[in-house]
């Protein structure tokens, strides 16, 4: 079965390197990407099986920060027009990587600036772009 993934996790994933914010939602994390690189990816709208073992998923919202729900549907919907994909769809983890080179500077501009999690990866996003 694919992994079910949203917009800004299809390309924030492509960084992932073993954080997290607790050993269940880590493991979780894991297992999801390995899914998406072998079986592939149908993209959903909302919460997907990342945020389903997340403990700031409240009701189907994200509850990370105030504000925090409208701010990932926004880079949801900024990552799925970047990499031509609606929800419903599926890609390919291949695929994402790459269209990459193509729309990491946007993304960069639009999305890494104001991340909390740039520390951990914005390095290595920065080298691809
Ligand atoms: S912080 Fe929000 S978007 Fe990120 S995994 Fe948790 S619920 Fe999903």
């Amino acid at each position: 079965m694919r992994a079910k993934l949203r917009g800004h996790h299809l390309i924030c994933l492509q960084f992932y390197r073993g954080e997290g914010y607790n050993r269940e939602f880590v493991e979780n994390l894991e297992k999801v990407v390995e899914v998406a690189k072998e079986e592939g990816i149908l993209v959903v709208d909302g919460a997907d099986d990342v945020c389903n073992h997340c403990p700031y998923l409240v009701e189907g919202r994200c509850e990370y920060k105030e504000g925090a729900d409208e701010e990932i549907r926004y880079l949801d919907s900024l990552a799925t027009a970047l990499l031509k994909v609606n929800p419903g769809e599926t890609i390919a983890w291949r695929e994402i990587e790459e269209k990459l080179p193509e729309v990491i500077d946007e993304w960069v501009e639009k999305a890494c600036k104001n991340c909390d999690w740039r520390e951990v990866c914005y390095n290595e996003v920065r080298n691809k772009s």
